[in-house]
């Protein structure tokens, strides 16, 4: 199949790629054998997320001997998130799965989930790490209490240690599509869907070139995504502190006074200030708290795009090649 031939082939694989120009070669020798045993028609559709490194030169060289790689160019860059989102929309498959650039998820196990599916007619087919062990010691630490977290939260929705790397019916995939997008965490929003499914685990392997993107700020920020997405608890614990500290305020309230009444009176001034300096903190947490949903509330309302869309080689192109 070459590029607008057929507008649906059965599998869709959606790569988010971010200044990946090293790993780029690296992928597609271990992808295309694997697409190709599959004997089905099939497009991999590479999201070069606002890349300033040579990746997009990268792939428009791979495209060359390979047409049934498009690209499509996001004009700056978006993140992870936004990057899926963009390839999960342009993706023409009846199947789409999701893969990372890097290698750290095999794509050796497209064919098994591909399997899957359709033995089962399943619309979901999960990818589990099983074995994190060449991910670092802080990584895997975090994503435990992250994982147990959101696990607790959603009461348990979706199979844990599950990132990005899935296979989606066009069903499932519509259905994702039509939900906003700002904010969205698609791991946590495909098990909420609900769709019938199954999971494949595989081996998680270090990088094959290059650095991580996921520096602890957009760890931190992907991890407050995923909590204000799937849960107000968040809020609630927020309102019952303040019920808490409200109810101490009183007790040491009435303390002070019976201590002034009966001429206890203390100087004071580090009890005073440890509860002023409590209560203000505690105040702070809160209103942080409040901040966290009301900038999501604002950004749905605002609903701007997450990310723009510079080329598509299957549409400013129809002819293979540069
Ligand atoms: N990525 C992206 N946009 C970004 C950051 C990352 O498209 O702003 C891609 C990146 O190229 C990779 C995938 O998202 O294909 C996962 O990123 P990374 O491997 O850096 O994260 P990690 O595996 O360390 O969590
Ligand atoms: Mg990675």
């Amino acid at each position: 199949m070459e590029d607008g031939d057929d507008p649906r082939p059965l599998v869709s694989v959606v790569v988010p790629a971010f200044n990946e120009e090293d790993v780029l070669p690296l992928l597609a020798a271990r992808l295309r054998p694997v697409l190709d045993a599959t004997g089905h028609d099939y497009e991999v559709v590479l999201v070069d997320d606002g890349s300033t490194d040579q990746s997009a030169a990268v792939v428009v060289g791979l495209r060359r001997g390979w047409p049934q790689l498009r690209l499509v160019s996001l004009r700056v860059n978006a993140g992870h998130q936004a990057a899926l989102s963009a390839g999960l929309r342009r993706a023409r498959g009846d199947y789409v799965v999701t893969l990372d650039a890097d290698l750290q998820d095999p794509p050796e196990a497209i064919g098994e989930m591909l399997q899957a599916a359709l033995a089962g007619h399943l619309d979901v087919v999960y990818g589990i790490r099983s074995d994190r062990s060449s991910d670092s010691r802080f990584k895997r630490g975090t994503a435990a209490i992250f994982y147990r977290v959101i696990a607790r939260l959603t009461g348990g929705a979706g199979p844990s240690q599950a990132g990005d790397y899935r296979l989606m019916s066009r069903a499932t995939v519509e259905a994702v599509n039509s939900l906003p997008e700002s904010g969205r965490v698609l791991r946590f929003v495909v098990p909420a869907l609900g769709y019938p499914s199954t999971s494949v685990s595989y081996r998680r392997e270090a990088r094959a070139a290059g650095q991580t993107k996921y520096g602890l700020w957009r760890m931190v920020r992907l991890s407050l995504d995923s909590i204000t997405a799937v849960s107000m608890a968040p809020l609630r614990l927020a309102t019952l502190t303040g019920l808490l500290g409200g109810l101490l305020a009183v007790v040491v309230g009435i303390s002070t006074l019976v201590s002034h009444w009966t001429g206890h009176t203390l100087p004071g001034w580090t009890s005073t200030v440890g509860i002023v300096s409590a209560f203000s903190a505690l105040q702070l947490v809160c209103l942080g708290i409040i901040g966290e949903y009301l900038g999501r509330a604002y950004t749905f309302l605002q609903d701007w795009p997450t990310y723009s869309v510079a080329y598509d080689s299957a549409e400013s192109d129809p002819h293979p090649g540069p």
